[in-house]
């Protein structure tokens, strides 16, 4: 039970098993890494929206969090996490930190979580629901294209908004042997999911694995 903005919030045994059948739907639709499947069983979605909303928060579809600004399909949040291979105490970038729930799944799997939101409401709003849950993640209000040159190199970055192009300004923050996951393309049509990782000689290697739809990653802060 937490209290956030004068409301009281509960995590009963009725989400706890709305949450263990969405989690058996991540394994159907091919989420395998056991560490995120925990992860997301442990975290109350529910808290993340709306309390009018409770029903929607274990269905496994994007919802709207207000700006014009979605909480991730949590088997997008599942793909992008296990597409990452986080291992504890690694430092993780997070672009677009919305609502909070991907940074909180980065947080159960042991990671420093540092992460940006350019929407100066959500920010705020974020990092008040967080910590009332006793989560305290590094969240930054600015523009993530220039991700965090004072905290960087990161073990792994990740983007939860759909960028035109892979920002060098992130790749020059990976360490070597560091991974970034990144959905590429049009923001009006569909992207690539894409992995990219930091080889010792200094080069990159990119893949792609599969289409996925996000809101657009705008620059400069509002
Ligand atoms: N990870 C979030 C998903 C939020 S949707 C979650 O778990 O809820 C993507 C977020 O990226 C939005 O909140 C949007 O405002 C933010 N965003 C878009 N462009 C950005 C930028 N250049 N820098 C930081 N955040 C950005």
């Amino acid at each position: 039970m937490i209290r956030f903005k004068g409301i009281l919030l509960e995590d009963n045994y009725r989400h706890q098993g709305l949450r263990k059948r969405l989690i058996a739907e991540l394994e159907y639709k091919g989420i395998s890494d056991r560490k995120v499947l925990e992860a997301i069983g442990k975290i109350p979605r529910h808290f993340f929206l709306d309390s009018s909303f409770v029903e929607f928060a274990y269905q496994d579809k994007a919802f709207p969090i207000g700006e014009d600004q979605t909480i991730s399909q949590p088997y997008t949040v599942a793909f992008q996490s296990e597409l990452l291979q986080v291992q504890p105490m690694q430092k993780v970038l997070e672009v677009g930190t919305g609502s909070g729930y991907q940074a909180i799944v980065l947080m159960e799997l042991g990671a420093k979580v540092f992460s940006i939101e350019r929407v100066k409401t959500l920010h705020s709003r974020t990092k008040e629901l967080l910590h009332a849950m006793g989560y305290n993640p590094r969240l930054f209000y600015g523009d993530g294209y220039k991700g965090l040159p004072s905290f960087a190199p990161f073990d792994r970055i990740i983007v939860t908004a759909a960028a035109p192009s892979i920002p060098d300004m992130l790749l020059q923050q990976l360490k070597t042997g560091g991974i970034l996951v990144i959905p590429v393309g049009d923001s009006s049509g569909i992207q690539v999911m894409t992995t990219v990782t930091r080889q010792t000689d200094g080069s990159f290697i990119e893949k792609q694995h599969g289409q996925f739809r996000f809101v657009p990653m705008v620059e400069n802060k509002k």
